[in-house]
């Protein structure tokens, strides 16, 4: 049974006030540039038994975090290959 709770909006503010707003990937942040969309990650997959806690939360902007998410599926597909 997989579990995929939303993260909340507090926690999302929170994580992305640690993170002083910046991609933990690429180091763009939305205070210096709009166009920049921030998401919050889970480090380790929910799927890879990853869990929703802080420690295991970081920002990424969507561009990382596509590319983020394309890395897991192909491994998630060989892992069951
Ligand atoms: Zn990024």
């Amino acid at each position: 049974m997989t579990k995929r709770n939303p993260i909340p909006a507090a926690v999302r503010q929170y994580v992305f006030e640690r993170d002083r707003f910046q991609c933990q990937n690429c180091g763009r942040s939305s205070l210096q540039d709009a166009t920049v969309k921030l998401n919050v990650d889970h480090i380790i997959a929910i799927a890879n038994g990853g869990s929703d806690d802080l420690s295991n939360l970081q920002t990424l902007c969507d561009r990382c975090n596509q590319q983020k998410s394309k890395h897991y599926s192909d491994r998630f597909r060989r892992h069951f290959l």
